[in-house]
C-alpha cells in the first residue's frame, strides 16, 4: 500500500490541522489523541511517510529508528509517565484496527491499565 499524502496524520505533520503538541524533535512529533481512551494518551509519529509498523521497520533509515524510539521515551518522560508506567502500542493493518495510515505509536498512561489486550483472545477463523 503507498503512502497517502491526505492522511490526517500528514495533514497535522504539515499543519493544515491543529494538535495538542506534547513533544517535537527532528524525527517525530508527539501529540494527544483526540478521543483518549486512558487519562493520559499520546501518538507519537515519524515525520517520514511510512505506512505502518512493517513500512516504518523496512524502509526508515537506522537514525530515523533510532530517532523515532528515543522520542517515543522523551514523550512518555515529558508526560511524567515514568515512575508510574505506562503502556505503548502499535497497531498494523486491518486485523489491529489501524484507522490512519501514518505509522504511529500509542502512549497510555495515568491510571492501572489491567491487562494487557480487551476483547478476549479469538480463535482464527
Ligand atoms: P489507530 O487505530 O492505531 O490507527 O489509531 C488512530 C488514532 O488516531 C485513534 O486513537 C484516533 O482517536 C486518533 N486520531 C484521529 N484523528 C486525530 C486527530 N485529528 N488528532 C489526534 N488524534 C487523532
Amino acid at each position: 500500500m503507498g503512502y497517502d499524502d491526505n492522511n490526517i496524520f500528514a495533514k497535522i505533520l504539515r499543519g493544515e490541522i491543529p494538535c495538542k503538541k506534547v513533544y517535537e524533535d527532528e524525527h517525530a512529533l508527539a501529540f494527544h489523541d483526540i478521543n483518549p481512551q486512558a487519562p493520559t494518551h499520546v501518538l507519537v509519529i515519524p515525520k517520514g511517510k511510512y505506512v505502518s509498523m512493517v513500512d516504518f521497520a523496512a524502509q526508515a533509515t537506522p537514525a530515523e529508528q533510532a530517532g523515532f524510539l528515543r522520542a517515543v521515551g522523551k514523550t512518555a518522560s515529558a508526560l511524567g509517565l515514568d515512575a508510574g508506567g505506562y503502556r505503548i502500542l502499535a497497531n498494523h493493518g486491518a486485523n489491529a484496527h489501524q484507522e490512519v495510515p501514518h505509522f504511529h505509536v500509542h502512549i497510555f498512561g495515568g491510571k492501572r491499565l489491567g491487562p494487557m489486550l480487551s476483547g478476549g483472545a479469538q480463535p482464527r477463523g
